[in-house]
Parts: structure tokens; C-alpha cells; sequence
């Protein structure tokens, strides 16, 4: 078959029309020599020829070689930015679009209006543009205006190895692409370059490429490198760790430069700080630390409307600026409660010791290093350190392979990295710092080999590396709840998810499943006939609907972002963020298995029992539990723990877990953030502190929250079913669209008393039965307006002659679920 597909790549030669004119390049001699250093220029020809000859080209070749920097370069030489179109790069980090369109500009001795880039607020393009480097959210935003990337004539995807979602999907895009330009004689070429050899799953993956494309891997010109690894593995401090041991190299090993690996923007500004104050350089008067703050006492401008309803019509707009992406959610910069103030726990991870205040040695040119940096402040880590002190370079994984730093000879590794993760149930994400692979802690090693031999300290042991580390980091795509992920192709106007040839492909019955609760929520078109998804042949297409677009701007499960969309009516939008925030922490409260005391004999247990139940009684209140409801509870949970500063102590005392409260706290800021962004007449305060809803407030958020888990909604059975057992009877039984067994409010919700016939709950979850935590209250006459896709109406809403229950007085409609057995008559009144 390998002779085939050569003869498959001969035949398009023949069509293909590769540009034959050559461009001069005048570049400077010292950049020419530096060039002449780099393993990629001795591979010029043959990658070339190989682009020239084959649609798609993958090039892999170690970090530093040259393969961001010079391949686009090549093409330019080789005339491809001036036939029929220009040469685009995407980067997944913004710092390297950045950065390496300026180094390019340089190395060819042309300006900014030639070699420019594009990220998701700013840019320098220009209609002399040749060669454009953006992140790979700017070039999907593209696709959706011009599918055929007329553009283009070479599309260069780097880091590829990354697998963030981006990228996959803009690979699998590009795979249809490349195709159809061929078609019409209008060629474009497919560059995916990667770090690492692994790509298989470009390469081996027949769905998106019929033809294995040829694989380049560029030698690299690697210096050894000497990994010594910690005897033990510090258990939270690894900043502490880090610290020290940059002190140790400083003080005792020969001159070289210094780069430390840690997590995230914070940790890279305590950092710096604490080796600035302990090696001062003179001039090094800049102050280290983004004090950058959040406008405060930025009251809710939002209006409040006459009627004392949620109005499902009004949903956040999209952001002013159309060329915006959600770039944030891909850069691994984006930090939790990113207000630029230092946490707490990241000072406290510096001790004091002793060491911090020798400043007798010699200074330490220190500098940080992350994406979200201003361009000229990432410039200087380039720039040799003035004073000819030693340079230490504090940075998140940026520096992994995006950017290579000139002169590096120690590496400090860390070993931990700030990932993503997606909470299963209410498919928020949040980041949450884990160990990071093996290939990762390698790439990070090899920075110190560039210019010779060198040495990375690894602030972990052995073991731990052998035993917890993964061989690679999972494709992003893989990680991400399926729900959200629909969504957001949907956003991207890709409306087959289930055909889409992805690199790496999500569970197709996922993908139907999703689709059907975006339908359900209103996010997406309801296809023309019916559907059950089961049985059908040829999936329908559902398109995004103003409301799924709005949605797709929150960071958080379908369910919760359409809570966010609906939320800044009646000033409701801090409550929701709240709310939101609190539902994605497992458990604020504790419970009976969440012991503190591991030891706790039988009797502790029961007074535990006793305490929980207690305190319940407590946030319920005597007469507002329905009016509140678990969700409510939360909120008032929230709200006073806010007040009382979020100690320790209120925590203990009232029952709350304190490091789920904090996460809460954490969780508010990062939404508040994304809320002003997206509604940027919002000007939400990110101060934690809230004032407790009205009433009327109050009886609003239980609709929103109805909006957003409209298929989460249970009726009390009236009387219990006749085949019942006696404790169904006794404990009052609910009916829910989800599934066919009788479910039961759990015996923590604020709400088991009670027992109110209608409600809407959080998630089940099975133990010796069925049980809906997360209970709210609601009218049964909101179901027809707030979860109608579930419900079946004789007539419209709006109908001039309703079908009007004489003896009720009210207009009916019925609730269909999923299963037939479950329709009841619900009255809906017009609200
Ligand atoms: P790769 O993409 O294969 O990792 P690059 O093309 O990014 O490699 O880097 C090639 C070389 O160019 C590296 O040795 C790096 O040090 C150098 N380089 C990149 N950017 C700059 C810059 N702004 N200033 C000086 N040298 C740079
Ligand atoms: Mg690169």
C-alpha cells in the first residue's frame, strides 16, 4: 500500500500547481549564522519537496530545532506567500503567536505589515501581510466565515502534539479543506508540526486522512542533559522547594542560565518577588507582581423589568467584537480568581527561613514568563541579562515548547502542571494542579541542552516519576464533557458533530445524547420531524440557536450556562454565579461519610448525624425552607460565610466544608470574570461579598434553575403506586422524566419534610435508592414556559381560546417525558 499512496501522491503532483518563482530574503549575517546552527536548514530540501509533492506534510523535530521559526520562512522563499495566497501559522498560545511573528519579522529583515499576527483582541495584519501567525481559535473563527480558507495558500498547524481541542478540530477541518481546494485547482497546503513522534493518530486515522501523510522528523542537536531527581517528593510545597533550590544553583554552581518550571501566573509572580528581594539587582526597580485589580464597587447596572418573571428571550449577547474566541479556554494561563491578587496560600508556601534574607551573593537577574505577559515584557527574555548577571526565568509551561530561552543550563522542575478538568456531573471546569507527563517533564528537561551540556533538577523523586507520572497527557478533546463540547462546534457552525473526522474521535451515542439535551434547553434548532434518535438512520441537523450561542460563552455545563444566560435579568447574576459556583463543588456541606476524624467510633458518628441534622434545621429556617430549597441553602450558605470573611471557624461551626468554601470562592471570581467579558455593561463586582436575594429574587432564581435543569423535574406521586411497598408509601415516592423507577428526595435536602409535589433537583444518586439531591420547589404552572420542550400543550399558550379547566379555572397542558408512562396534566397559566 506505501507504493499506492506514492503513486496517489505523483498523480496530484501533476495537478497540483506548486509556486516555482523564488523570493529573496536579505537577512542580516549574524542571523544567517545563527540560522545555519539550526537542525531544520540542513532538512530545507527535503521538506520542500515533500510539501511541493503532498497535500498534508507532518514535520516533528524536537524543540528548538527550528520548525517555528524557519519552515514558514521556506514557504515564503519558495514563493508560496506571493501565488495565491499568503502563509498562515497557528500557535495555541497567544505569547508564541506573538513572539515568534516578531522574531520572524527579524530573522528576514521585513517589517510588521509583512510578517504580522492575529490574536483574539489584537493584531498587526495588514494587506501586505505574508505570513500570519494566529492562535488556532482566530483561524477556526475563519473557517466559519470563509470554509475554503481562499486566503491561504499553506496553513502551518504548530504544537500539534498539544492535542488541544482547537487544534483537533482544526485539523479535522482542514482535512475536508484540503481536499476540496485541491479540486478546484486551487491548492492548499497542510503543515502539522509537532514536538514529540507520537502521531499516530494523525497519521493512522484513515477517516481523516485516506493517504498516511509523509512524516519529516528533523535530528536534534541536543546536548546531554543530567536529571537529578529529589530523594523525596515535597508533599505541597513544591514552591518553597523550587525556591531553594534556585538559591542553591546560584549560590554554588557555575554561571548558566536558570529556568524554573511552576504552574500558573501566580506562582510565578511569588516567586519572582521572593528571588528578587533575596538577590536584588540593582536597576531591577520594576516591581514584580500584577497589580492589575478589578474595578470595585462596579454596582449591577442591569435593569430591573415590571414583570416579576424570567424572561426566557433575554439572554446575554454575544461579545461586542466578533473576531473574539474563547482563547482563554485553551491557555493554560487562564488562572482561578485570576484578580492579580496573591492567594494567601501562595505566600504561605515561601517560608521565611533563614536563607530568604542573605542577600550577600551575587545578584540574580530574575524574570517571568507566562502567556498572558505583556509582549514587551516576554521580549526580554531573549535579550541577554544587563550587568552580565546570571538569568533566572520563572515560567509556567509556556517555556515547554512554545518558546525556546537562549542560554538556559539548569532547569528546575517542579513536576506539576495546571490541567484542566471537567467535573462529570455538572461539567463545570476547573484547574486543578496534577503531576505532568513523562514526555512533558522531558521537553522540560531538554531546555537545558540547548546550548550545551546541562542539568535539570527535578523536585520529585524517582519513584514518584516512574510510578505517577502518565506517559503523555490525554488529547484535551478526551477530557471534555461531550455536552459542552457539542456546543460548542455548534457555535463554530459545525453542525455534523457525529460525521466530523476527528483526530481522536468522542463516543458517537455522547454526542446524540448531547444533542438532545441541547435541543431540550433551547440551545439548539428542534429538527423538522419528531425525533427518536435511536431509531433514525441519518442524524438530523440541529443548528445553535441565539440562546445556544450566548450559552456557549460560559466556561460551564449546558445546564448551568443557560442559568448564566438568563441570570443577568433582576440583577440576578451574582446569586447565579453563586449558585453556579456552589453547585460545582461536590458537597459545601458535610456528610455523613465526609468524617474529619478517621478514628471516630459508632457514638461520634451518630452525634455527627445529629450535628448535620441540626444544622440543616438551621439554614433551612423555620418557615422559608420551600421558599428556598437546597439550592437556596447554598446560597445563603455562601452569602453568610462571605460575610463572616470565609474563616475556619464559621465553617466548622456551621457545618460547611472550609476548602469547599474556598473553591466556591475561587470558582465565583473565575465566572465573574467570564461573565464580564461576555457582558462587558455588566461590570460584575468580583468582591465575594453578597447581600441576600428578596423574595422576589428568590422565587426568580428557582425559575432560572428550572430553565437550566428543565430535565431535571420530579412530581411527588399523588397517591403512592398501588404495587408499592410499604416503605414507598410511607416515604412518598416521586416520578421523574428521566427514568422509570420511583425516585426520593434525600433525606439531607432541606425540602424531605416537605415533600412539596413539584420540584426540579441537582443530579441523582443511587444508594439504597434512588435520590435527587439539590432540591428546589417549583410551581408546577412554570413547566410549561421553563422546561416546554418536555411538556405537550393542546394549545398554545397564547391562544385566544385556551382549554380552560372550568373547575380548575386554569388552562392545561400535559408533561411528557422520555417514557409515555409519565404525562401529567400540569395548568398553564400565562405568566
Ligand atoms: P522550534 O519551533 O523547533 O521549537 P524555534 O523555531 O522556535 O524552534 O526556535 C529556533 C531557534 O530560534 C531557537 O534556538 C531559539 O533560541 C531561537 N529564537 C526563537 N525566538 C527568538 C528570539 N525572539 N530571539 C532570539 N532567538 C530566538
Ligand atoms: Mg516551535
Amino acid at each position: 500500500s506505501k507504493s499506492d499512496s506514492k503513486q496517489n501522491v505523483k498523480k496530484e503532483e501533476k495537478i497540483s500547481t506548486c509556486p516555482t518563482i523564488n523570493i529573496p530574503v536579505k537577512r542580516k549575517q549574524e542571523i544567517q549564522d545563527a540560522r545555519l546552527k539550526l537542525p531544520i536548514l540542513g532538512e530545507e530540501q527535503v521538506v520542500m519537496e515533500t510539501i511541493n509533492e503532498n497535500p498534508v506534510t507532518i514535520i516533528c523535530g524536537e524543540t528548538g530545532s527550528g520548525k517555528t521559526t524557519q519552515v514558514p520562512q521556506f514557504l515564503y522563499e519558495a514563493g508560496y506567500a506571493h501565488t495565491n495566497g499568503i502563509i498562515g501559522v497557528t500557535e495555541p498560545r497567544r505569547v508564541a503567536a506573538i513572539s515568534m511573528s516578531y522574531r520572524v519579522a527579524t530573522e528576514m529583515n521585513l517589517t510588521n505589515r509583512e510578517v504580522s499576527y492575529q490574536i483574539r483582541y489584537e493584531g498587526n495584519v495588514t494587506e501586505d501581510t505574508k505570513i500570519k501567525f494566529m492562535t488556532d481559535g482566530v483561524l477556526l473563527k475563519e473557517v466559519q466565515k470563509d470554509f475554503l480558507l481562499t486566503k491561504y495558500s499553506a496553513v502551518i498547524i504548530d504544537e500539534a502534539h498539544e492535542r488541544s481541542v482547537y487544534t483537533d478540530i482544526l485539523i479535522g477541518l482542514l482535512s475536508r479543506i484540503v481536499p476540496l481546494r485541491h479540486k478546484r485547482g486551487n491548492p492548499l497546503k497542510l503543515i502539522i508540526m509537532s514536538a514529540t513522534l507520537r502521531v499516530e493518530d494523525f497519521t493512522e486515522n484513515q477517516v481523516l486522512f485516506k493517504t498516511p501523510p509523509p512524516v519529516i522528523s528533523v535530528d536534534s542537536r541536543q546536548f546531554p542533559v543530567t536529571i537529578h531527581f529529589n530523594k523525596r517528593t515535597p508533599l505541597d510545597n513544591y514552591l518553597n522547594e523550587a525556591y531553594k533550590k534556585v538559591c542553591k544553583i546560584h549560590r554554588m554552581l557555575p554561571e548558566g542560565g536558570i529556568l524554573v518550571f511552576v504552574t500558573g501566573q501566580q506562582e510565578v509572580h511569588t516567586l519572582c518577588k521572593k528571588l528578587k528581594q533575596t538577590f536584588p539587582v540593582q536597576s531591577q526597580s520594576e516591581k514584580c507582581g500584577n497589580t492589575k485589580r478589578k474595578k470595585k464597587g462596579g454596582a449591577q447596572k442591569t435593569k430591573v423589568e415590571n414583570l416579576p418573571t424570567i424572561n426566557l428571550d433575554n439572554y446575554s449577547v454575544e461579545p461586542v467584537d466578533e473576531e473574539a474566541e474563547r482563547e482563554g479556554d485553551v491557555d493554560s494561563d487562564l488562572d482561578l480568581g485570576d484578580d492579580g491578587n496573591l492567594d494567601d496560600d501562595d505566600v504561605n508556601m515561601i517560608s521565611s527561613d533563614g536563607e530568604s534574607h542573605q542577600s550577600c551573593t551575587e545578584p540574580l537577574y530574575v524574570l517571568p514568563l507566562y502567556s498572558l505577559l505583556s509582549t514587551e515584557k516576554q521580549a526580554k527574555v531573549f535579550s541577554p541579562p544587563p550587568g552580565g548577571h546570571r538569568l533566572c526565568v520563572v515560567a509556567t509551561n509556556v517555556a515547554e515548547t512554545s518558546l525556546t530561552i537562549p542560554n538556559i543550563k539548569y532547569v528546575v522542575d517542579t513536576g506539576k502542571a495546571k490541567m484542566k478538568f471537567y467535573d462529570k456531573v455538572t461539567g463545570v471546569s476547573t484547574f486543578k494542579i496534577v503531576w505532568t507527563s513523562k514526555a512533558a517533564a522531558n521537553q522540560r528537561a531538554g531546555r537545558a541542552g540547548r546550548m550545551g551540556p546541562g542539568h535539570c533538577y527535578r523536585l520529585y523523586s524517582s519513584a514518584v516519576f516512574n510510578d505517577e507520572f502518565e506517559q503523555f497527557s490525554p488529547p484535551e478533546i478526551t477530557r471534555r464533557p461531550v455536552d459542552d463540547l457539542v456546543l460548542q462546534m455548534k457555535d463554530m457552525s459545525i453542525d455534523k458533530v457525529i460525521n466530523f473526522p476527528f483526530p481522536t474521535p468522542p463516543d458517537v451515542e455522547q454526542v446524540r445524547a448531547a444533542e438532545k439535551l441541547l435541543i431540550s434547553l433551547g440551545a439548539l434548532t428542534t429538527p423538522p420531524k419528531p425525533v427518536r434518535f435511536k431509531d433514525t438512520k441519518k442524524d438530523p441537523v440541529c443548528r445553535i440557536t441565539p440562546l445556544g450561542k450566548a450559552m456557549a460563552n460560559f466556561p460551564v455545563s449546558p445546564h448551568y450556562a443557560k442559568m448564566l444566560a438568563l441570570g443577568h435579568q433582576h440583577d440576578l447574576l451574582p446569586y447565579v454565579v453563586a449558585i453556579v459556583s456552589a453547585l460545582s463543588v461536590q458537597e459545601l456541606f458535610i456528610e455523613f461519610h465526609t468524617s474529619t476524624d478517621e478514628t471516630s467510633e459508632k457514638s461520634s458518628f451518630k452525634e455527627k448525624i445529629k450535628f448535620i441534622t441540626q444544622v440543616k434545621k438551621l439554614w433551612a429556617g423555620k418557615d422559608h425552607s420551600l421558599l428556598l430549597g437546597d439550592l437556596m441553602v447554598l446560597l445563603k450558605a455562601v452569602g453568610a460565610a462571605e460575610y463572616q470573611g470565609c474563616t475556619p471557624q464559621f465553617c466548622d461551626k456551621h457545618g460547611i466544608r472550609y476548602k469547599a468554601m474556598k473553591e466556591v470562592r475561587k470558582l465565583r471570581a473565575q465566572l465573574t470574570n467570564s461573565v464580564n467579558s461576555v457582558m462587558p455593561d455588566t461590570n460584575l463586582c468580583v468582591d465575594p461579598k453578597l447581600t441576600p436575594p428578596t423574595d422576589l429574587q428568590a422565587k426568580l432564581l428557582r425559575q432560572i434553575v428550572l430553565s437550566g435543569l428543565s430535565d431535571h423535574v420530579a412530581r411527588r406521586y399523588p397517591d403512592p403506586p398501588p404495587d408499592a411497598d410499604e416503605e414507598t408509601k410511607r416515604k412518598h415516592a416521586y416520578q421523574c422524566t428521566e427514568i422509570e423507577e420511583p425516585v426520593f428526595i434525600h433525606p439531607l435536602s432541606v425540602l424531605y419534610k416537605q415533600k412539596p409535589e413539584y420540584i426540579v433537583y441537582q443530579y441523582m444518586q443511587e444508594t439504597s435508592k434512588i435520590y435527587m439531591k439539590g432540591i428546589s420547589a417549583i410551581e408546577p404552572e412554570w413547566l410549561p414556559v421553563f422546561a416546554s420542550y418536555h411538556c405537550t400543550l393542546s394549545k398554545p399558550l397564547d391562544d385566544p381560546e385556551p382549554d380552560y379547566d372550568e373547575v380548575k379555572g386554569q388552562v392545561m397542558c400535559h408533561m411528557t417525558s422520555t417514557f409515555s408512562r409519565c404525562v401529567w396534566a400540569v395548568p398553564a397559566v400565562r405568566l
